[in-house]
């Protein structure tokens, strides 16, 4: 039997932890706190290890295991259809949301938050674990209860203090799963990475807690995430020759495009390549291989859309109902695409995870 040890060894050590918090999330119960985070930006540790009951699950539901891949194939219907790069699909949507808030403030479309919203009138959910803004690099995990909530968590940039500490830290991957240990008795929607919606999957096909309550998983593509601390910031600014502080609000679709909220610079907008940001991609991303979260209910990027207009695939038929129910109740509107359209998307996505899937193979052949 593996235990918490074991992922130390296998995972933490090897500096692939994505700190998705999956872990923390179940372990933990109200008496004892077995393991959790210490600080961010580091994988988390035993903090009463005597109390581990070695039950193995913390191994089988890391996203970096992969120890119950195969049973979620089946789950998934994967055997049928190929897992990788793609993952099955019903349909491929280029959509915006009809709400000029969501819209304005949305990443691309503001599709996603449309949907939560849509959900929460409809009495679907009662709750979305998403993700704050607190600054262009930076994001906290919270519970999105109403359109306000989930306005501040869209795109809309807060100030960040331009007298960075050695100690502050800013990355794009929230670790959203240990928030959901706080809201047991809800029904939830979860926006997620690829890491985050793969270990929600383990635990729901584990049938262990927290995972029950999770209605529907909302998944990001994401080729990966972004982490700076004081030296990466200052080297960041030298090598692209922005200022941290004139950042308005970053997106990742084809790359890193960064726009800035300086009035002279209001129409600057820059693209920087993935290939040029290998020193600020957090290592952890190396290890994954899942570009289009093939094991979200949809999944939403930017990739293969215009700009505001967000890319949809409906992967399961929950979700391929709320997209259409979005559809029919003018929540969201679809840009029609023909076949050649649709295909032309498909193979752009597929480039990107195919992408993934090798960089994945070179890490760990090196
Ligand atoms: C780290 C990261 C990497 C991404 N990489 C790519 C990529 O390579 N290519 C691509 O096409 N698209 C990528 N995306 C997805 C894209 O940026 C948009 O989030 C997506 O297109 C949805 O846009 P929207 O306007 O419909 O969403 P919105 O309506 O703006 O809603 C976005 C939702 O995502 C939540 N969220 C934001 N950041 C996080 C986070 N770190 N963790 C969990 N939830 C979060 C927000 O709280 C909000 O609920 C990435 C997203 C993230 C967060």
């Amino acid at each position: 039997m593996k235990s918490f040890s074991d992922l130390i060894k296998e995972v933490h050590q090897k500096g692939i932890c994505q700190q998705c918090g999956g872990c923390v999330s179940f372990c933990n119960s109200i008496e004892h706190e077995v393991i959790g985070f210490k600080g961010s930006n580091s994988p988390p540790v035993y903090l009463n290890k005597d109390k581990c009951l070695k039950c193995s699950l913390c191994y089988l539901i890391c996203p970096q295991t992969h120890a119950l891949e195969e049973e979620i194939n089946k789950t998934y219907n994967f055997s049928d259809f190929p897992t990788m790069p793609l993952g099955f699909f019903f349909n491929i949507y280029s959509c915006q949301s009809t709400d000029k808030d969501f819209l304005h403030f949305g990443t691309d479309g503001g599709i996603v938050n449309t949907i939560i919203h849509f959900l929460l009138e409809k009495e679907l959910i009662d709750g979305a674990i998403v993700a704050k803004t607190l600054g262009p690099f930076s994001r906290e995990a919270i519970i999105a209860e109403n359109k306000e909530d989930l306005i501040k968590a869209s795109g809309i940039k807060l100030d960040i203090s331009p007298q960075l500490e050695e100690i502050q830290r800013f990355h794009t991957y929230t670790n959203s799963l240990p928030k959901l240990n706080q809201y047991r008795f809800k029904k939830l929607a979860v926006v997620g990475t690829p890491c985050q919606i793969y270990t929600i999957r383990c635990m729901q096909n584990l049938g262990i807690m927290p995972s029950g309550n999770i209605e529907i998983c909302l998944g990001l593509f994401c080729y990966e995430n972004f982490f700076f601390d004081k030296a990466l910031i200052e080297k960041f600014e030298e090598d692209f020759n922005v200022k941290f502080e004139n950042i308005e609000k970053i997106n990742i679709k084809e790359d890193l495009i960064i726009r800035f909220k300086d009035k002279e610079l209001r129409k600057r907008i820059i693209h920087i390549p993935f290939n040029q940001l290998k020193e600020y991609m957090r290592v952890a991303c190396n290890a994954c291989n899942d570009f289009a979260n093939i094991y979200a209910d949809i999944s939403f990027g930017g990739l293969g859309s215009p700009d505001k207009y967000t890319t949809i695939l409906t992967r399961s038929e929950k979700g391929r109902s709320i997209i259409l129910k979005a559809i029919k109740a003018k929540k969201i509107r679809c840009t029609h695409l023909n076949i050649s359209a649709k295909e032309k998307m498909k193979d752009l996505i597929t480039q990107y995870s195919l992408n993934k899937v090798k960089r994945k193979e070179n890490f760990f052949k090196y």
